[in-house]
């Protein structure tokens, strides 16, 4: 048996994929054209998956040969459908589940040629605060949940755009450069130590980005944006803009970065030099600088000298 006869026969009618539209949205909307259930048009496409969503993040190349039969596309089309592209430096900000984020001025245009159903890759791109197809500005989609107000970091929009187009080309950047850059992300979002004006603006647990986008926590403070390590990185768009912006910065002003290493003493310095080694070494091991920096991090030596000294050579002279 050859390859294409394994490989389903293509539908006789394919719909046009619109501009940045996901895969499991395109083959949705196939299901409805053809008044199907979404997993008999799967089972007609050739693939095996109880939901669309998983397809959006780890499509197989056997499942991408077979969509890409049974639609009248090429594998290569299909996989750029998918979040596959963004794997290599931006797996940890792509949003699980449905979208968290939606361009108005492209639904209007969706609604306009009868596919209302579409739905973009990038709205669900924790990176994203505009539209890569129109450049509109983004919008949330609230669902009853309270978020900061909108406009909460205006005053940095332009910083946070050009936040969002470094990471939009981060394959652009040296490796070292990239993995920095994702981590940074991260470790802007760690709590700082109390200073004595945290008392007077009530702030309880202010973060490092505070240090670097001046009033950050007075916004945060009413709305706390939660951080999970085993999550994405997909914060609310007002954070995010703050978030953007704080990175632009920083990458282009050391002086910023030493500030906010010393924003962080005791407990917290610690827990951002765990963090920062954690994030460097797991995005890229090879970190040209890491072992720099954990000779450099107070945390790091202790540890191995409290290991050296667990491991030191027995005396040779017998205490009496
Ligand atoms: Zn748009």
């Amino acid at each position: 048996m050859t390859i294409a006869e394994v490989l389903p026969e293509p539908l006789p009618l394919v719909l046009d994929e619109a501009p940045d539209e996901s895969l499991s949205s395109w083959l949705n909307r196939h299901a409805e054209f053809y008044g199907v259930s979404p997993s008999a048009l799967n089972l007609r496409a050739g693939i095996n998956t109880p939901s669309f969503a998983r397809i959006d993040y780890w499509p197989t190349a056997g499942e991408a040969c077979s969509i890409a039969s049974a639609m009248r596309r090429t594998p290569e089309m299909i996989l750029s459908m998918t979040h596959q592209p963004y794997h290599g430096r931006l797996a940890t900000m792509i949003a699980r589940g449905k979208p968290v984020l939606a361009c108005p001025e492209c639904q209007t245009i969706h609604r306009r040629d009868k596919r209302a159903t579409v739905l973009l890759k990038s709205w669900s791109h924790g990176w994203r605060i505009t539209c890569p197809v129109c450049s509109s500005r983004l919008q949330e989609i609230t669902e009853g949940k309270i978020y900061p107000p909108a406009n909460a970091f205006d005053h940095v929009w332009d910083e946070a755009r050009n936040g969002e187009e470094m990471l939009a080309s981060i394959d652009q950047l040296p490796t070292d450069r990239a993995a920095f850059a994702v981590a940074l992300l991260h470790l802007l979002l760690l709590p700082r130590s109390r200073t004595r004006n945290d008392v007077q603006r009530q702030i309880w647990r202010g973060r490092v980005l505070d240090v670097v986008i001046p009033g950050f926590d007075d916004v945060d403070r009413h709305a706390p944006f939660t951080v999970h390590t085993a999550t994405p990185l997909v914060a609310p768009l007002p954070i995010r803009v703050a978030l953007l912006a704080g990175l632009w910065r920083t990458q282009n002003n050391p002086d910023l970065y030493d500030r906010i290493e010393s924003a962080c003493s005791g407990r917290e310095s610690i827990r951002f030099d765990a963090a920062k080694i954690k994030l460097l070494a797991d995005a890229h091991p090879a970190f040209s600088h890491l072992q720099q920096i954990r000779d450099s991090s107070p945390f790091w030596s202790r540890y191995f000298l409290q290991r050296k000294r667990k491991t030191a050579p027995v005396s040779r002279f017998r205490a009496t």
